[in-house]
């Protein structure tokens, strides 16, 4: 319950916080929402000698649409993206995730930059970006840079931020006329990480898939997509058969760590099972 003492900085740029985070390189930790951080701080897995807060700096809040880019600055709220308009119009499977996402005093804090930069496998928005293509905006003392999602989560708790870099933005192209998606989760209770669980982006040609993505989340020390799975289906019609294909081959896929959430032959069938779920749903959802 009580964690180690530490100084609190407050920067209103980013400049001034990746200052910070130079000059006190791995005793300084980044503080968005608090909701996953203070957790292990209060543990004491972590034990940061300087929290750099997020909160005053502008410009990396807020959920904009130009062209077919969606972006969403790196502190904003799950609340934010559930209350979302533009998001419940043009990119519904990220509402329909922040809704999966813990509870709504949690969703009041937690954002949606550090549910991604924590690089838990349990956390649900990384295996969505991965099923998006999204981008991430880094921030550090020599510029900008885009990491897309495929190169981001390296592997437990390890992600392509280098110390002394701040993500601000996640950049999803809208996914094209007539996709349907879906992400099916399976957890013990309200506001509890996955067992297992699966996102799926699927675009349908005249009864043909022309176009899917499947990615799991909590079944391997990251996100991962489930490629064998979705080469099973693309370019043939999603029939029971092909479904149930593609639940068994992201079954082979995946690489679960047994705990209290279940073993390891238990959470691989619920992944196939979480799998053909989403494909099921995200395909009723298809238009095309
Ligand atoms: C009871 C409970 C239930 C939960 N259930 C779920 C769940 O079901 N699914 C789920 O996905 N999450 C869940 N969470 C986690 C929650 O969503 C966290 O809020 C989230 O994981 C981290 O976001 P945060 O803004 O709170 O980040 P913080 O806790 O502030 O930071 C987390 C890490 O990311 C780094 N970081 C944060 N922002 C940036 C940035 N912009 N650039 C670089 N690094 C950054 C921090 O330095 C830190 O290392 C739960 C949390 C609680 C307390």
């Amino acid at each position: 319950m009580i964690p180690r003492p530490f100084a609190y900085h407050a920067p209103d740029s980013i400049g001034a916080a990746i200052a910070l985070l130079s000059d006190f390189g791995d005793q300084a930790k980044l503080l968005a929402g608090g909701h996953s951080l203070l957790p292990m701080m209060k543990l004491r897995f972590a034990a940061p000698e300087h929290l750099i807060d997020l909160r005053r700096i502008k410009g990396i809040r807020g959920i904009d649409m130009q062209g077919d880019e969606i972006s969403i600055g790196a502190m904003t709220t799950e609340r934010e993206i559930l209350a979302s308009p533009l998001l419940a119009m043009h990119l519904p499977l990220l509402v329909e995730t922040a809704r999966q996402i813990a509870d709504p005093q949690v969703r009041y804090k937690g954002t949606i930059g550090g549910d991604i930069a924590h690089g838990d496998p349990g956390n649900d928005h990384p295996a969505v970006m991965l099923a998006l293509d999204a981008r991430f905006v880094l921030v550090g003392p020599h510029g900008e840079r885009v990491v897309p999602a495929a190169d981001f989560f390296l592997g437990t708790y390890v992600t392509a931020i280098e110390p002394d870099e701040v993500m601000t933005q996640v950049r999803i192209s809208k996914p094209a006329v007539g996709s349907g998606a879906c992400y099916a989760k399976l957890k013990r209770k309200t506001g509890d990480f996955a067992t297992a669980a699966a996102a799926v982006v699927l675009r349908m040609d005249r009864g043909i898939c022309a176009d899917i993505a499947i990615a799991l989340t909590n079944v391997a020390p990251t996100a991962m997509r489930a490629e064998a799975a979705e080469n099973a289906l693309r370019g043939r019609p999603v029939e029971d058969a092909a479904i149930a294909e593609a639940g068994d081959l992201a079954m082979a896929a995946c690489e679960p760590a047994a705990d209290l959430r279940g073993d390891e032959a238990y959470k691989r069938a619920m992944a196939g099972q979480m799998v053909r779920r989403a494909l099921r749903t995200a395909l009723s959802r298809c238009t095309g």
